[in-house]
């Protein structure tokens, strides 16, 4: 069968004015599915906080390639976000999205990104290796 599915795919440098343009990018492409303001506001928020972890954890602040892939299944009314990074990545995943748990020695990070992504997406999926870097990948029901 044919399934109604749309997907994009964008490649950026591991830079902070980037977290602006990919919640942008976000915005625009998933408006096909129809979705209210407060979705759109959640999925912002959320792609903001996983971009935001792949340039300052996963490529510490320094040069790399941050991966944006977004898919948007018209019939269902489902969006998948993918947020990659090449960097770092995580050891103990699961102790990585305890809400308040951070690496930040410096007390500017509250640890409670992956909270707010589990908090506004209806699913959060987090894969991870050690030095290979890190996946995110979220869904966002519409409508439901
Ligand atoms: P906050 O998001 O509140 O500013 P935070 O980034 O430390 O603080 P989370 O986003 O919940 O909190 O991430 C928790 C921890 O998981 C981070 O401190 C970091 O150690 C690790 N982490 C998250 N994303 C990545 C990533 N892409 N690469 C490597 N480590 C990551
Ligand atoms: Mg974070």
């Amino acid at each position: 069968m044919e399934t109604n599915r749309e997907h994009m795919r964008l490649e950026m440098e591991s830079l902070s004015r980037n977290e602006e343009f990919a919640r942008v990018v976000t915005a625009v492409f998933m408006s096909r599915l129809d979705p209210t303001l407060e979705e759109v506001d959640d999925v912002k928020t959320a792609v903001s906080e996983a971009v935001t972890n792949a340039v300052i954890h996963g490529y510490r602040g320094g040069q790399g390639t941050i991966y944006l892939e977004l898919t948007a299944d018209l019939e269902e009314r489902i969006l998948t976000v993918a947020v990659k990074d090449r960097g770092v990545g995580i050891a103990d995943v699961k102790q990585a999205m305890e809400p308040m748990f951070t690496t930040d020695s410096e007390g500017e990070r509250s640890g409670m990104g992956f909270s707010f992504m589990e908090a506004f997406m209806d699913q959060v999926e987090v894969e991870s290796q050690p030095n290979h870097g890190t996946l995110v990948t979220m869904k966002k029901f519409i409508g439901r």
